[in-house]
This record gives C-alpha cells, sequence and structure tokens, in this order.
C-alpha cells in the first residue's frame, strides 16, 4: 500500500528533507522503496517497480487458499503435510516440489484450528515483531470482553485472540462471540476464509483485499447498528504511533459510518495493547484513552514474562477508551480496586496522597518527589544540576540523539519527561 512521508531531520538545521518510504518496514533490508518528495520519476523506473511488485505477490491468492483448505481438510490426516519452510500447506500433487524441505505430516483438525501454533512467529523486530500472548494473557483478554458484554472483536494484529474465539465458536454450541482478523501476515489467509481474515496494514490503513475487503471489514463493524463491537490492537511496538492513531482513527471513523473524521466524537471500544512508556504518545491522539495496570503476558517473549517467577515484569499494557473502573483486573494475580481512583491497579501500586493518584506505571512502588512535584521511579534520586529526577548513574551533559518516546533532544527514553505524566 501506500509509503509514508517521513522527514530526514539533522540536528539544528531547521527544516529536513521529506522523503517516502515503505510503511510496514522500517528495515531498509525488507523493503528498500525510497523516494524524495520532490523527486521526479522516470516512466522506466515506474515500469520497474510495477515489474518488481508484480513478481513479488503471494503464490496464491486468499480466494485459490480457501480452495486450497477445503481440499486439505478432507484428506486422511496421513496425508496431511504442512511445508516449513515454505509455510505452508501443501496438496498431495505438491509434495514433489518440496521433497527436499522440512514438513510436518498427520496435521490435526486441532493444529488447523491454531495456526499461530503451527507457523513459527516472524520475529523479525522491525517488521513483523509477532509476539504471541501467553495462554492466559489471552484468556484473560477474552473473559474480559465477554464480561463486557461485547460480541465481536475487530482483531487488528492480534492472531492469537482471534484463534482462541474461532476455536471457542466452533467447539461451544454457547459460545456466541466472533472475531474478524486484520493482519500483515498473509499466511494466515490459509487457514481463514474471507469473511475470517482480511491481509491489511495497519501502518497505512491498507486493506490489500481491495474494496471487497474493505466492505467486509464495514459490514462486520456495521452489524447490530455498531452496538457490542470491540476493537483489540497489539502492533508491533517499534511501530510509529502516528500511523497507528491514524489508521485507528480511520478504523473507528469506518464504524461511525462516515469516512469524515471527527464528524461526531463517538469512539469504538478499543483496546490498544502497547508498552506503558508510550503512554503519552497515544494519549496525544486518544485523549479519551486511559492506562489500565495489567501486565500482558508473551509466550516467546524472553522479556515480558510475569513477573511472579522471578523475570523481568512486562511493560506491555492495555489502553483503553472504555471507563476504568469496569476492566476488572484479577486479585488472584495481585491487583486491586483503588476507591479513589477508580480503577484496578498492581498490588505494588501505592496510592500517593500528595499527587492523589496511583501514580507507578511498572508495577513498582513509586517514590514522591516534593521538587519534581510528582511520583518516581524508586530507582531514581533528584539530580540538582538536571534539575530532575533521573537515574543514578546518567552523565548531566544532555544526549544529542532524540528520545525515542517523544522524539525531542535532549534527553534519553528512561529520562523522558512525559513518561511520568499522571
Ligand atoms: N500478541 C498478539 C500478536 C501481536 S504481534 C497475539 O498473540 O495475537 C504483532 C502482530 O501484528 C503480528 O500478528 C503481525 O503479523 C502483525 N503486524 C505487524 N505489522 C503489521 C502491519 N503493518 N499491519 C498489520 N499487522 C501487522
Ligand atoms: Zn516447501
Ligand atoms: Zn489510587
Ligand atoms: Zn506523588
Ligand atoms: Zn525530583
Amino acid at each position: 500500500g501506500p509509503a509514508l512521508l517521513f522527514v530526514k531531520s539533522s540536528q539544528g538545521k531547521g527544516e529536513g528533507r521529506r522523503f517516502y518510504a515503505c510503511s510496514a518496514c522500517r528495515d531498509r533490508k525488507d523493503c528498500n522503496f525510497f523516494q524524495w518528495e520532490d523527486e521526479k520519476v522516470s516512466e522506466t523506473r515506474l515500469a520497474a517497480r510495477e515489474e518488481y511488485n508484480r513478481n513479488h505477490q503471494p503464490s496464491f491468492t486468499h480466494r485459490q487458499n480457501v480452495d486450497r483448505y477445503k481440499n486439505f481438510v478432507i484428506l486422511p490426516s496421513s496425508k496431511r503435510r504442512f511445508c516449513q519452510k515454505c509455510q505452508q500447506l501443501l496438496l498431495p500433487a505438491e509434495w514433489e516440489k518440496h521433497s527436499d524441505h522440512q514438513f510436518l505430516c498427520d496435521i490435526t483438525t486441532a493444529q488447523l484450528k491454531s495456526p499461530s501454533q503451527l507457523l513459527y512467529p516472524l520475529e523479525n523486530k522491525k517488521t513483523n515483531a509477532q509476539y504471541l500472548f501467553a495462554d492466559r494473557s489471552c484468556q484473560f483478554l477474552l473473559n474480559l470482553l465477554i464480561d463486557l458484554g461485547f460480541r465481536r472483536v475487530l482483531s487488528v494484529g492480534t492472531p492469537r485472540l482471534h484463534e482462541m474465539i474461532q476455536s471457542k465458536a466452533s467447539q461451544e454450541e454457547e459460545f456466541s462471540v466472533r472475531s474478524l482478523l486484520l493482519d500483515i501476515d498473509f499466511r494466515y489467509s490459509q487457514f481463514y476464509t474471507e469473511d475470517e481474515f482480511c491481509h491489511y496494514n495497519m501502518f497505512n490503513h491498507h486493506f490489500f483485499g481491495g474494496e471487497a475487503a474493505r466492505e467486509t471489514c464495514r459490514k462486520f463493524l456495521y452489524e447490530e447498528n455498531g452496538q457490542r463491537v470491540i476493537m483489540v490492537t497489539d502492533p508491533p511496538f517499534g511501530g510509529l504511533v502516528e500511523a497507528l492513531a491514524s489508521s485507528f482513527k480511520k478504523l473507528m471513523a469506518m464504524w461511525r459510518g462516515t469516512e469524515e473524521e471527527g464528524s461526531d466524537n463517538k469512539e469504538m471500544p478499543m483496546f490498544w495493547i502497547f508498552p506503558y512508556f508510550f503512554e503519552s504518545r497515544i494519549l496525544d491522539f486518544f485523549p479519551s484513552f486511559s492506562m489500565m495496570d495489567y501486565q500482558v503476558d508473551y509466550d516467546n517473549h524472553a522479556l515480558y514474562k510475569h513477573g511472579k517467577t522471578g523475570r523481568r515484569q512486562s511493560p506491555v499494557r492495555i489502553f483503553t477508551n472504555l471507563t476504568p473502573s469496569t476492566i476488572v483486573l484479577p486479585e488472584e494475580e495481585g491487583y486491586r480496586f483503588c476507591t479513589v481512583c477508580q480503577r484496578y491497579v498492581s498490588s505494588g501500586n501505592q496510592h500517593c496522597e500528595i499527587c492523589n493518584s496511583c501514580t507507578s506505571k511498572d508495577g513498582r512502588r513509586w517514590k514522591h518527589c516534593v521538587l519534581c512535584k510528582k511520583c518516581v521511579k524508586p530507582s531514581w534520586f533528584h539530580c540538582n544540576n538536571c534539575n530532575c529526577c533521573t537515574l543514578q548513574k546518567h552523565s548531566c551533559e544532555k544526549t544529542e540523539a532524540g528520545c525515542f518516546v517523544c522524539g525531542k533532544a535532549g534527553h534519553k527514553r528512561s529520562a523522558c519527561p512525559s513518561l511520568s505524566r499522571t
């Protein structure tokens, strides 16, 4: 889909030069598209680009994959193979072509119902960053949205949540929740129909399936007059918040039934799962959102597993526009309700009388600094030189590069003032 317009800014040199680059791949190795904003592109180069794109289409269309799946499920289990190299379900006639690839045999119906276990996670940090929910976090999310009364889930980049919903729906008679998956990982088109999966880029709101796919999404959001639907998204953490927010606003506009943004300020209910240090960035774009204390755990991410076992705690949180007091967090995992703040918080998150809020962002007990007039991390101390609280080990000289969180120069992410905004 469309490229994004970026700006190359060099420190202290006024306006930078603008250029277009791929929205989805932040690594030039994955996609080397580059074009200055004012560049004239020759006919030959355009033609070459089109040629390149034609040659880099997936080997099957979504439609073809759906038909292949139908043929696959009627095979006896001895004939059900999955090529691990090509990440593809194989029909017997294709075995030959993949004979020197690694493959799995006797693919069961259960395996077909959990593609996120069958496919390998695309861990490529900068592009896909596929970090799958640990079972308990996924279960928690699903129970939460059922308790809140939702019946449809727009799963944007949450294949595991989608698959949990799909598989319960096919197994339990009285389970009435449905999900539509929007994801850039086209491998999922082998397992889901066009009504269950749309190939989608959340950095530029592009539906690869064109108007038909867009219509599928719109219809899904429109059902029951737009009632009882929630969007749940867990984007790659390296993603640009601006770009994501702009796409999510477009999805909200689609739900509202008008493509015009901001014509009506009603918002589609949403869970945006993202690290806590992006709080102020997210609130810049969605002022109605608040951050929940719940720590989201992942299966294949060593750093983001739950703290109880002595491992590091997860920095990933749920941002939502629903009323915080309605988001009930499990007491058995150490969350409690703060009656003053009217929300569930981590057990370590103490209510600060001066700030009049439960101020911890990371679950540890924070301490109040009278000079900074706010609560800060337990490991910070007040530096009179810098005139703010920061890490004990820091150099008082300002850093040159822009901060990863707010983009401003002068401090690093760990000392970003916007991190501790209350
Ligand atoms: N925790 C989630 C997975 C989150 S990982 C779960 O268990 O369901 C991020 C997801 O976003 C992956 O599924 C990845 O394929 C998808 N993704 C990455 N870049 C994307 C893009 N540009 N557009 C849409 N989806 C994208
Ligand atoms: Zn193969
Ligand atoms: Zn409180
Ligand atoms: Zn305080
Ligand atoms: Zn201080």
